[in-house]
């Protein structure tokens, strides 16, 4: 099993779309509970850290491998 890892900023992918029709999550809040916004129609929910990861289908885009692009 391979440990999802997620950090604050990235953009996520649910399982489930949002009823909006999207399934772009941003992670907005990071703690015992995690708070997620939709990309679409920025609407934000907080989840507990168990269930989000249990909802987490992949992470789409990490903060963290922004890199600058001069081109
Ligand atoms: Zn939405």
């Amino acid at each position: 099993m391979e440990k999802k890892q997620y950090q604050l900023g990235d953009i996520v992918q649910m399982k489930k779309p949002h009823p909006c029709g999207t399934n772009e999550m941003e992670i907005i809040r990071m703690g015992m509970d995690i708070r997620i916004k939709c990309v679409g129609c920025k609407h934000s929910v907080l989840v507990p850290r168990t269930k989000f990861e249990s909802k987490l289908k992949k992470v789409l885009r990490s903060n963290a491998e922004n890199e600058e692009e001069s081109s």
